[in-house]
């Protein structure tokens, strides 16, 4: 301090760099989300009042939505005092993350639709979520959306969203060659670059199919970057499935934790076996790792009457945007895929 006092006397208009503040000092939750669907729970599926009532909690609990770049760069001077940064991120591509009705407006029930209508009403929520793209998802495209695939992914970024690398077939990687994985990451890259350009301040992230991270040393470097066919990808970091809370990237141990950011599994309810925010905001705030959560026979029935009166119960036209026949949209796909170099050997 005082040394700072001298040294701006001295040269004046010296800053010394701003000490991060207790907050910016607390680790980060980093969830993870699959679909976001009024059909089924489970493991893997969040109904969308579910999650609208998850993003409620968050606020409450003075969560502040932040972008997965911010955290891999340490940009949280904007979380506002008294705030924690939280990060959303969705894997896997599903049709539930983003998708358009038929007079072209944005679903309110997919994860995006909620999210802006969520962050427009409360503006001290913040704003952002990372979606990992995975090339062949179910019917075999990003967002099973064999026609607007690029728009897609260039909607999410120019509304300020993130988009990531999860491969083409959603392989264990630490199961693969370097050739293998080489192909698996090379090829997303290669189809989510071409389809978004030039892009100021892209960063490359990848998502582990499985939270398998690679077990060996080449392996690893695969992961990290690599030449396909001429077209060379380098990954500015990887998120893991688990893991728990991501430490503070202003302290020294997020510098290994850069090619495997931990995660925290979100379910519908505790009881699924995985996290329930009004835990999470407990177990960030307390950071022990054990706490409970419970669901009321009362809250359940409460949220199925919410879900009715929402008109979840009828879902809308799923793919909405694909007009032409499933025929010709697999086509067009297929062809997006044979302008990439042939997968190796094990592949065909
Ligand atoms: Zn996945």
């Amino acid at each position: 301090m005082l040394l700072s006092l001298i040294i701006a006397l001295l040269f004046g208009g010296y800053e010394a760099p701003p000490e991060p503040t207790a907050g910016e000092l607390l680790p980060v939750p980093v969830l993870m989300y699959h679909k976001v669907d009024v059909h089924g729970g489970g493991r893997y599926n969040v109904a969308p009042s579910v999650f609208r009532r998850q993003l409620e909690e968050l606020r409450r609990a003075d969560y502040y939505l932040i972008n997965i770049s911010d955290l891999v760069e340490g940009r949280l001077d904007h979380v506002p005092t008294g705030k924690h940064p939280v990060v959303l991120t969705f894997d896997d591509s599903d049709d539930s993350h983003l998708r358009f009705l038929h007079n072209g407006r944005l679903d309110p029930n997919c994860a995006a639709g909620i999210l802006e209508k969520f962050c427009e009403k409360h503006p001290d929520f913040g704003h952002g979520a990372a979606f990992y793209c995975l090339a062949g998802s179910e019917r075999g495209s990003f967002f099973n959306d064999y026609i607007h695939w690029r728009e897609k992914l260039v909607w999410l970024l120019d509304h300020g969203y993130e988009i990531g690398n999860h491969t083409v077939t959603h392989p264990d990687l630490s199961k693969l060659t370097p050739e293998e994985i080489v192909w698996e990451i090379g090829s997303c890259q290669r189809l989510l670059e071409e389809a978004i350009g030039e892009r100021e301040g892209y960063l490359r992230g990848l998502c582990y199919p499985y939270g398998a991270i690679p077990l060996t040393a080449e392996q690893y470097a695969a992961c990290r970057e690599g030449e396909l066919d001429g077209f060379h990808y380098r990954m500015d970091y990887a998120v893991a499935a688990w893991g728990g809370l991501c430490p503070s990237p202003e302290l020294p141990e997020f510098d290994g934790l850069r090619y495997r950011i931990p995660r925290i599994e979100i379910h519908e309810t505790r009881g699924d076996g995985g996290f329930d925010v009004r835990w999470l905001t407990r177990f960030t705030n307390t950071y022990e790792s054990s706490g409970a959560c419970w669901e009321s026979p009362v809250a359940i029935m409460l949220d199925w009457w919410r879900r009715l009166w929402a008109g979840e119960g009828r879902r809308g036209f799923g793919g909405s945007w694909l007009t032409d026949s499933l025929a010709e949209q697999a086509e067009g796909f297929q062809r997006s895929l044979k302008q990439l170099p042939p997968p190796p050997a094990r592949y065909r």
